[in-house]
């Protein structure tokens, strides 16, 4: 069995959705994991804002413009009679429950429902597609089996019993449609995978069922060397490792969640990353397989805020950064990039809702100074300790960049520097230039 997500734009328009029959219809096994239509999520999030500060006529008006959009949707998707009079009534039940909020309470579990509705939408109307054209297909309610608990992590147990249970209500199925995204709570409750979660649905899945492979289909061929939004003449990359991946991933690839990589590599599942524009193309390979010391990537994060620390208590003692980083763990404030001297430390966070307590907490022992907009740049490949060169190589390529902070070692997949985000484009051209 192979696990297939299909992001936004892949189930965007009804044009969009009849190509993607084709892609899938080749008879293999395989559950399809569905994203919300592109466009809906963010819909959606306005029209429960609107609900949560009690503008209902807005929040009203809001529902019928995303339901005017799905009536031309419905009209372009299907062919028939009987398939346009189901995708009306699927419209009206949806949309109906939307409706219902400006009438009645409104709390965060129901803003939970409400986001909900983009991905079950998208997966009944494809579903529904599918009929129409007779290939037969399986809905697989996401909410029957995904699941986080009290942490907000997966619950990989429960996924991994009530998928198999989901699936074996099916056996002869070859077909299945699945919600990304949208899961419960530990509550029972209607709940989410954060913003882009479906790659992280896929993955998910996949490792519960020990699936063969986990396709996750964008519009884009795959993982580049570089932001292609910043830098001219990016290149996919044939093969990366989980490593190489996770780290591109979190410091800023956008293609893939953050996230998604650890469920697949824990049970060594490959992960393809592919374009449904292009579905010729080869993309990226996400395995095991280490292919050799090599830079493969750099990609950047923005939004960065550097926190200098200074002490003299901090020469020759020890003690110091467990009393420092408590401070960070108390407000579940993760720390990206850390560097020290004798005397001070430095180190980068991009969540910033606790930043003045921080502050004010570390001010009781130390100096303190913070820097804002800046960007991490980060190199990924394999450095192994034995290999000389890869620092000379990425210094000398930014030879004409200021650099606030260095962090090399960490891991051997990973050299991140921080820069001034205005330097950002500079330095990811003068990267390119300098490796690749
Ligand atoms: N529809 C959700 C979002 O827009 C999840 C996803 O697309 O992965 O964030
Ligand atoms: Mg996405």
């Amino acid at each position: 069995m192979k696990i297939l997500k299909f992001g936004g734009t892949s189930v965007g328009s009804a044009e969009r959705m009849h190509a993607l029959a084709k892609l899938i219809d080749d008879k293999s096994p395989k559950i399809i994991v569905l994203s919300a239509m592109s466009g809906t999520t963010n819909n959606l999030v306005e029209i429960a804002a609107a609900l949560y500060l009690k503008e209902n006529e807005k929040a009203s008006s809001l529902i019928k413009e995303l339901k005017t959009k799905y009536e031309t949707v419905i009209k372009q998707l299907y062919k028939t009679e009987a398939g346009l009079n189901k995708g009306k009534g699927l419209l009206e039940s949806h949309f109906g429950y939307l409706h219902s909020f400006t009438i009645d309470l409104f709390t965060i579990n129901e803003e939970r429902a409400i986001l909900a509705q983009g991905e079950l939408l998208s997966t009944a109307l494809f579903h529904y597609y599918l009929e129409e054209i007779n290939i037969n297909s399986t809905l697989l309610p996401a909410l029957n089996f995904m699941r986080i608990d009290e942490n907000e992590e997966p619950d990989m147990n429960y996924i991994e019993r009530n998928s198999k249970q989901e699936l074996g209500k099916n056996p002869s199925a070859d077909l299945y449609i699945t919600q990304g995204y949208i899961c419960r709570n530990a509550f029972g409750e209607i709940d989410n995978l954060k913003r882009g979660g479906s790659d992280y649905t896929a993955t998910l899945i996949g490792a519960a069922i020990q699936a063969e492979e986990i396709q996750i289909w964008t519009d884009i061929d795959g993982m580049h060397n570089n932001d292609p939004r910043v830098v001219e003449k990016t290149q996919a990359i044939a093969e990366l490792s989980f490593d190489e991946a996770a780290e591109l991933a979190y410091f800023g690839a956008k293609i893939l969640h953050p996230t998604c990589i650890l469920p697949a590599q824990n049970k060594n599942i490959p992960v393809r990353l592919l374009n449904t524009m292009q579905p010729q193309a080869k993309g990226t390979v996400i395995s095991s397989r280490t292919t050799g010391d090599n830079i493969k990537a750099v990609a950047a994060k923005d939004d960065i805020t550097a926190i200098n620390i200074k002490s003299g208590r901090m020469l020759l003692a020890y003690g110091f950064l467990r009393a420092v980083f408590e401070i960070f763990e108390r407000y579940k404030t993760p720390i990206d990039m850390i560097t020290t001297s004798e005397v001070a430390v430095s180190l980068t966070i991009d969540n910033t809702k606790n930043l003045e307590a921080i502050k004010s907490e570390l001010e009781e022992f130390c100096k303190v100074e913070i820097e804002t907009n800046l960007t991490i740049v980060c190199i990924v490949g394999s450095f192994t300790a034995e290999k000389q060169g890869y620092a000379f190589r990425i210094f000398d390529a930014l030879k004409n960049i200021p650099i606030r902070m260095i962090s090399y070692g960490g891991s051997k997949n990973n050299v991140s520097i921080l820069v001034d985000s205005k330097l950002k484009k500079d330095t990811l051209i003068a990267l390119n230039k300098g490796l690749f």
